[in-house]
């Protein structure tokens, strides 16, 4: 057949095609997307990763981001209060220092701002597809590629990134009625501006680090504030200060000075390591501590008894806040520690029989940490979902990062990456140094896929968890969401953040099965 009369029967197939999806009234199928590297989230640690990216000279990578803008969960967390309790100064990139942070300790709009700017400063909205919800990523073995569908059509990648985050899928409670109640009702999350609060009976439903910020917050325009209280929450006080001109114009213009003032502060939280992770009896002392200080803060001795927690300190992220206790100082704030039983249509019913009349509920009440809905959207190998996986033998992963039979996938902030005493910034940095020099090492050696070894993956998690058995998170006598449900933490990395960063310097290619042939 010649060319020509080849291009007409092309041709016709394609209109007949055509046809068939107009008869249908179906758009024509997109090709999909094809790209190198698809990070999935463009909060902290996407948004690094593709500033990595950027650096390398990489320009093959896409973005997706289910929001409007970057940030992730400084994007979706707006509550009245919302603000870091990691000095500013540390939480932030250390390629990107910010010079302008207007206090020790920033608040969202700031933080926001500040992602913002970086993704300009790198030029990266190219790279970014917004409002595109990944809805499911399937590795594909004979092709060695990942098929990933999303709201915004078919992608395909060779690497898949995921950078969805541990703090992004809000947990919703299920109390009994409350699709009922006829007021507004709201995860601190996704915060209902529409909600005017002033004057009104308000119900917060939390005592985390969410609501400590939301309480005290809205104490002051709100008529009636009611705090229900699962378990009390160890509180320290917060050092926060605005910084002043000077010091600001020194960060900017003192060569080193800020960089010393970071280290300061690194050095300071990473010892408390010691304590969290290694010697939990240390902690004795800081408790006493944050005992004297609620005696101060809360003079009513019952109210106190039933502030004070039950487990030892630092068990559960021990929270900062200067102003949490006292709001309950004032008359109109009331702490109710009867469990909820029941929501009606205009009140809540708690354990006691007792019902409290309430305009709006705010649910600060966490988020899915070990349970992310993402996982069952992600398939690999062998075709079950990283949620199965998770659900058969635990949250088991290889340094944070990497999962048998899910090939060419890379975790940010994966399972046993979470720190109760530094910035959550320096561990992402930490896992995007592996990342890119995983990426790099496929390159140079022309490799189609990497997949970690099982055993590798399993005696990393056996290490882990032998650590972790003496660290205050398991022996604290406390249930939190560090546990998974098979009670392995799955969560907190027990040790020093330098030595994840040691541990994740270079790609360990030793560690993981490889198959040759080189990117297509
Ligand atoms: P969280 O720490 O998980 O706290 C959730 C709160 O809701 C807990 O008090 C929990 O009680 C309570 N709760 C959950 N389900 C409940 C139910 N069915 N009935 C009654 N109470 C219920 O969540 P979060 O406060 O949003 O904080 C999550 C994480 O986000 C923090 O640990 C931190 O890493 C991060 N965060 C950081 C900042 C900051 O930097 N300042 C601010 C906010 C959040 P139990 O304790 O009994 O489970």
């Amino acid at each position: 057949m010649s060319a020509e009369n080849q291009r007409d029967k092309n041709r016709k197939k394609a209109a007949n095609a055509r046809g068939r999806a107009s008869e249908r009234s179906e758009p024509p199928a997109r090709p999909p997307r094809r790209t190198h590297i698809l990070v999935i989230g463009g909060g902290l640690a996407g948004l690094a990763a593709a500033i990595r990216f950027r650096r390398e000279g990489w320009s093959d990578f896409l973005v997706l981001e289910r929001g409007h803008e970057v940030g992730g969960t400084w994007r979706d967390n707006t509550y009245p209060g919302a603000a870091c309790d990691v000095p500013s100064h540390l939480y932030s990139y250390s390629f990107a220092l910010n010079p302008g942070w207007s206090r020790s300790f920033s608040g969202q709009a700031e933080i926001q701002d500040y992602l913002i700017q970086v993704a300009r400063r790198y030029r990266l909205r190219d790279h970014h597809v917004f409002d595109c919800e990944v809805l499911s990523a399937k590795w594909v073995e004979e092709h060695t590629h990942w098929e990933v569908e999303t709201s915004q059509g078919a992608f395909v990648t060779d690497i898949l990134v995921g950078g969805f985050g541990a703090l992004c899928e809000p947990s919703q409670p299920d109390i009994p009625g409350i699709g009922d109640f006829a007021g507004h009702v709201f995860h601190s999350a996704r915060w209902d501006h529409d909600a005017d609060l002033a004057g009104k009976r308000v119900a917060v439903v939390g005592t985390g680090a969410s609501a400590i910020q939301i309480v005290p917050a809205i104490a002051s325009s709100v008529a009636e504030l009611q705090v229900y209280q699962r378990t009390a929450a160890w509180v320290l006080p917060r050092m926060d200060r605005r910084y002043s001109r000077i010091e600001r114009l020194a960060c900017r213009y003192v060569p080193g000075y800020q960089r010393l003032v970071r280290s300061g502060i690194y050095w300071a939280h990473e010892a408390q390591a010691i304590a969290l992770a290694k010697h939990p009896v240390l902690m004795k002392p800081v408790g006493l501590l944050a005992r004297a200080r609620m005696r101060r803060e809360i003079p009513d001795p019952q109210l106190r008894r039933r502030l004070t927690p039950d487990y030892g300190i630092g068990c559960k992220r021990i929270l900062l806040s200067n102003t949490y206790h006292r709001t309950f100082r004032q008359d109109h704030v009331e702490l109710v520690t009867a469990g909820i039983s029941e929501v009606r249509e205009k009140s809540v019913v708690t354990d006691d029989g007792a019902e409290r009349e309430v305009d709006a509920i705010v649910l600060a009440t966490g988020f899915h940490v070990t349970d992310s809905p993402t996982y069952r959207k992600l398939f690999g190998k062998d075709g079950r979902s990283l949620g199965d996986v998770f659900d058969e033998v635990g949250r088991q992963c290889y340094k944070g990062t990497a999962i048998a039979n899910f090939p060419n996938m890379f975790l940010l902030v994966g399972p046993n990456t979470g720190l109760g005493h530094n910035s959550m910034i320096f561990m992402i940095e930490s896992q995007v140094n592996y990342l890119a020099d995983a990426v790099a090492t496929m390159k140079r050696r022309n490799l189609r896929s990497v997949e970690v070894r099982a055993q590798a993956q399993e005696n990393f998690s056996s290490a882990l968890q032998r650590k972790l058995s003496r660290t205050i998170w398991n022996v604290g006598g406390c249930a939190s969401w560090y546990l998974d449900k098979h009670g392995a933490n799955t969560t907190m990395w027990p040790g020093f953040s330098y030595e994840f960063r040691r541990i994740t310097r270079t790609f360990d290619i030793d560690a993981y099965h490889v198959s040759t042939g080189g990117p297509r």
